[in-house]
């Protein structure tokens, strides 16, 4: 059974760069089934950014890497933006905690200018270090969180969370802190969710699922919102590090196959949660719909 051609099938995070496959992984996505790609920002040039122009540069990349890719093979991109939390603790040591913090800030309203504008539909990823970092540098990445939710909530688009992986405690928490900013738990996505914490445990936060066969038969039960995602890298020196970018069509399609009623759940990752939580109405590109 082929999908139906009134159903998107969207990979909600992924990353390409410009050197790397990029626009070739789109057609690969699109020759899958796929139509739609949320294409997160990320360091493009390898060195840490010290200035906010930096940071411009690094979002005009993925703006212009998204007009690529739909006007060379027809997916739609949304654009999420914010600059990586890592950076903060790598920029710290070069500029020290004070500016590393005020240029985390600086980027994230920048991020804010550019939702608002309607370049981007949502700031991302933002988040905390997911190793162990001194204490100085943990409460600088805490504020620039706390900051992050103010900005989205400002600018009235979702917050993309990098993180670890976030068990029931965890999911309380980071809601709390939204809660803090004012920010509402079903505007904050955790992304790359890895495992299944049912939806009463989650405070209200939105999971976004790598897409792995067994975990995506698992949270096909499950009532919405969540999304699918293959956090794809596009880094030709770690292939396999990742999901590859066919991975959510593929598996769109081969959960099609088991009939109308599963293909009436797909439409929880493709459609009813982008309306949900972005407010967004995704529709499949004139090019499949044919
Ligand atoms: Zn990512």
């Amino acid at each position: 059974m082929p999908l139906p051609s009134d159903l998107p099938v969207i990979d909600h995070h992924c990353h390409l760069h410009p050197n790397g496959e990029g626009v070739a992984a789109a057609r690969r996505f699109a020759a899958a089934g796929g139509t739609h790609l949320v294409l997160a920002t990320q360091n493009y040039t390898g060195t840490i950014p010290r200035s906010i122009e930096e940071y411009r540069d690094q979002f005009d990349t993925t703006f212009q890497l998204a007009r690529a890719i739909r006007s060379d093979t027809g997916v739609e991109v949304r654009c999420v933006v914010a600059p990586y939390p890592i950076d903060l603790v790598h920029a710290a040591p070069l500029i020290g905690v004070g500016k590393a913090l005020d240029l985390q800030r600086a980027a994230l309203d920048l991020a804010g200018r550019f939702v608002r504008e309607g370049e981007a539909v949502a700031l991302g990823e933002v988040g905390t270090p997911h190793f162990p970092v001194e204490e100085e540098l943990r409460t600088a990445c805490e504020s620039a969180l706390d900051h992050a939710f103010e900005v989205a909530r400002d600018a009235d688009c979702p917050a993309v969370v990098h993180s670890a992986d976030l068990d029931s405690a965890g999911y309380r928490d980071l809601a709390a802190r939204a809660a803090r900013a004012r920010l509402a738990p079903g505007r904050v996505v955790k992304h790359y969710a890895r495992s299944l914490v049912p939806r009463p445990d989650r405070a209200g936060i939105v999971p976004s699922f790598l897409a792995r066969r067994e975990l995506v038969n698992e949270v096909l039960e499950q009532e919405g919102p969540w999304f699918l995602e293959t956090d794809f890298l596009d880094d030709p020196a770690r292939p396999g590090a990742v999901l590859d970018l066919a991975t959510v069509p593929r598996r769109a399609v081969a959960i099609s196959e088991r009939g109308a009623e599963a293909i009436e759940r797909l439409r929880i990752p493709f459609v009813e949660s982008f309306r949900t939580v972005y407010g967004w109405s995704p529709q499949v590109p004139e090019r499949r719909a044919r």
